[in-house]
């Protein structure tokens, strides 16, 4: 669908996967006024696909376009436009468990001119992509380094945000890890460079004896929709969930002495992906003697047990296609 001032949003349609064209001066190009989503939807058990809270990723959106002046669009009509969608491509839901389809809307700044202001026209589109099993060689901890050269994001700024900026500021550490043998970023605050933010594509939480932490929301990480909902299943099971600061120094002391029992990202992508070594300055520090935490394994049990209908879906997570 298109955007102008005159007519708001119009030109609702759906269209087999096409090439767009663009003016050269487009605002995106040039002042990357872009945002995202993903989300997945998943063939269950049962014969039926299912979105796993989808309205979050609306209002995030509708939260990422009022930071980036860009218009607002209507949660509940998109939402409906996407389930159709992928109701009409349904035969492209992936039926192996851990594969799904992965579902992208995308807006931009479409309007032609040179100069920085916000753009004022837009388009906005879902793109659908199958994925396969994320865990292709079984459920196995990955291995992250700490970077205290580089910051992804600054207070004030847009880490918060689902922009390609966000994600263009963190080619360079990313390749940096992956050419010293390491999968992800564990990304440091800007400031003091001291506090712990969020790895790569994923939330990561700490889990130590009797208290589970997780970086607060400062504004400098995604809001993961992975991350709330592993909040709330682990205080639903009585655990101490903390969303708090938390030092590069007190995980790495929690390594040493044994006193931090396991580490895991959380996101779409991943779902739970248990961390079983950091490295920081120079060395490495294993966690959990580098194997999956018996925590990670029952978070992601009953996350895909619920995403692909295997087990009861208490927190109303799930909404179906059609
Ligand atoms: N942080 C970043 C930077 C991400 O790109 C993602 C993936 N969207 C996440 C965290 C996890 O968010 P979610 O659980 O909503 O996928």
């Amino acid at each position: 669908m298109l955007y102008d001032e005159a007519k708001g949003w119009h030109s609702h349609q759906i269209k087999p996967y096409e090439p767009i064209c663009l003016d050269p001066a487009a605002a995106v190009f040039h002042y990357s006024q872009t945002i995202f989503e993903g989300l997945k939807a998943y063939y269950g058990v049962d014969g039926r696909i299912r979105l796993f809270r989808p309205e979050r990723n609306m209002a995030r959106m509708n939260y990422s376009a009022r930071r980036m002046c860009m218009p607002s669009i209507d949660e509940g009509f998109v939402l409906k436009a996407l389930k159709t969608l992928v109701d009409i491509e349904k035969d492209w839901v992936p039926r192996e468990k851990g594969s799904a389809l992965y579902i992208r809307p995308l807006m931009m700044g479409t309007e032609a001119f040179l100069g920085v202001k916000p753009s004022s026209e837009y388009i906005f589109f879902i793109i659908l992509s199958p994925v396969g099993a994320y865990y292709k060689e079984g459920f196995n901890p990955i291995k992250i380094y700490v970077t205290d050269k580089y910051v992804r994001a600054a207070p004030g700024g847009v880490g918060d945000v689902k922009t390609g900026g966000n994600y263009a500021a963190s080619l360079m550490a990313s390749e940096e890890a992956a050419r010293l043998g390491y999968t992800q970023v564990l990304w440091l605050d800007a400031v003091e460079r001291r506090y712990v933010e969020e790895v790569g594509t994923m939330n990561i939480f700490f889990y130590f004896e009797e208290e589970l932490v997780t970086p607060a929301l400062t504004g400098t990480i995604l809001p993961g929709i992975t991350r709330e909902s592993v909040i709330q299943m682990a205080r639903s099971w009585g655990l101490k969930v903390s969303e708090r600061r938390i030092t590069i120094d007190e995980v790495i002391e929690g390594a040493k002495t044994g006193r931090l029992k396991e580490c895991f990202g959380t996101g779409t992508a991943a779902v739970i992906s248990p961390v079983g070594c950091l490295a920081y300055k120079g060395k490495e520090y294993i966690i959990n003697e580098g194997k999956t935490g018996p925590l990670a394994k029952k978070l992601f049990e009953e996350l895909t047990g619920i995403q692909y209908g295997e087990k009861p879906d208490p927190y109303g997570w799930i909404q179906f296609v059609p």
